[in-house]
């Protein structure tokens, strides 16, 4: 796993009677290098100062020292169903206690979020697949500027019964999905893969989706952290997607995880153990020399390695005005900035904010026609853009906007195949009825 070495390490107390969440977390001890007695247990009634311990945690990031130090919390995901309001802890809480983070110290995690729905992408105008994401880690330590859980991120939260999440959460949600083949472990904004071996999390999770047909996961990451996977028993049912930045984009963006060369290098061990994986340019942006950056990146990206497909998102979710307080703008294409400073009003509640569609567009033409000189074959997707952008580069893309292969979406097994499911097609169709029926 990364060499994680948190100023401080919290367990909850429920999990001293669980082996299973006890041998991982001797595990991650090994691994950090730590003895138990390094261990901070916490009650519940201890949670509310816990949570606001990790509030109040807030090293100096402009230097280098704040790296991988984030503190860990070991707690134990609530299995039953029940919810922190019928907790009574939450019944009489000081003022300003961090309440999501409360949540996730006192092991309270939604089972599953459904992310994208037909309702929630025709809202928005974006393209994508509706799809229950899964979690059992809060937090990341890449400290990405872009993410709430990056640079702002307090701490890491882990759940260790993994088994009992498995038996109690999982198999439910599993047989009460039976359109979702493909399953993103995404966590509350975490790089789980970046936890393993010593989670253990993956091993468990394939191996119980071993028991049924034509199922898989997914791990998303965008870090090089994959010697894991080799030995893994039923790797047959694992993809990987990675985020990738050129390597001058993720020193501005990413300022914990590996360079891109790194990640690319990951990639080409899974081609070598037959683990599929797929690549999503993400997020995309116009440092000030972006063309010859990602046509670098492009090129070392497909001379190594034969991802299923290649996806491009540009930085999006982001309105310029906040935009421009995590980032130094002078190191950007000016074009660009001046396009989102002018669209700034217009785009303020648009989920593609900062940069307006003709800039995006100029941004994904370049990148397919790029890709296209090294991989004329590969199938090319843009990730949750919106149905105008689709309209303009459905034929550049040389894909359906309604059944394209792409990342991450919830049917697609590996080879790339779509597998027989309800879910025939992404989003596309009922975001323009909804816009034809002023939905
Ligand atoms: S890769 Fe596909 S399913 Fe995943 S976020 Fe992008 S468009 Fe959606």
């Amino acid at each position: 796993m990364y060499p994680l070495n948190p100023d401080r390490i919290y367990a909850h107390t429920a999990l001293q009677p669980n082996p299973d969440a006890m041998a991982r977390l001797h595990r991650f001890l090994g691994a950090m290098g730590r003895p138990e007695s390094a261990v901070e247990w916490f009650a519940p009634a201890d949670a509310v100062r816990v949570s606001s311990e990790l509030a109040a945690w807030s090293p100096d990031k402009n230097g280098p020292d704040w790296k991988m130090r984030q503190p860990v919390v070991f707690t134990r995901f609530v299995t039953d169903g029940s919810k922190f309001a019928d907790d009574p802890i939450s019944k009489d809480l000081p003022e300003g206690v961090p309440l999501h983070q409360l949540n996730l110290v006192l092991g309270y995690m939604a089972p599953f979020i459904l992310n994208h729905s037909r309702e929630s992408d025709a809202k928005s105008g974006t393209v994508c697949w509706p799809s229950k994401f899964l979690s059992t880690v809060g937090g990341c330590s890449h400290g990405c500027v872009y993410c709430g859980s990056g640079r702002d991120g307090k701490a890491l939260i882990i759940n260790l019964n993994v088994q009992e999440y498995l038996d109690q959460v999982f198999r439910k949600i599993i047989d009460d999905t039976p359109w979702q083949r493909c399953f993103l472990m995404i966590g509350n904004g975490a790089d789980m893969a970046t936890l393993e071996p010593e989670y253990g999390l993956y091993e468990d999770f394939l191996n119980f989706l071993s028991q049924y047909e034509d199922r898989y996961v997914y791990f998303h990451t965008n870090g090089d952290n994959v010697d894991w996977i080799e030995k893994l028993t039923h790797k047959e049912r694992l993809i990987g997607v990675w985020s990738l930045c050129s390597n001058e984009a993720a020193e501005l963006l990413e300022p914990c995880a590996p360079s891109a060369t790194s990640r690319i290098a990951a990639m080409a061990k899974l081609e070598q153990w037959g683990v599929p994986y797929r690549v999503k340019l993400k997020p995309i942006l116009p440092v000030k020399n972006w063309r010859e950056s990602y046509a670098n990146l492009l090129r070392e990206l497909l001379a190594t390695c034969k991802p299923e497909t290649l996806g491009f998102a540009s930085v999006m979710w982001t309105p310029f005005e906040r935009f421009e307080r995590i980032l130094d703008l002078d190191l950007l294409d000016p074009t660009f900035v001046e396009a989102g400073r002018a669209a700034k009003e217009a785009m303020k509640d648009n989920r593609h904010a900062p940069f307006p569609h003709e800039k995006r567009a100029e941004l994904y033409r370049f990148m397919i026609q790029e890709s296209r000189k090294h991989a004329p074959k590969l199938p090319l997707f843009i990730s949750t853009e919106s149905t105008e952008m689709w309209d303009e580069l459905e034929g550049e893309i040389g894909q359906s906007a309604r059944f394209f292969l792409c990342g991450c979406n919830p049917v697609q097994g590996p080879g790339p195949r779509y597998l027989k499911s309800e879910i025939k097609e992404s989003n596309y169709r009922t975001n323009k009825e909804a816009v034809a029926t002023g939905g």
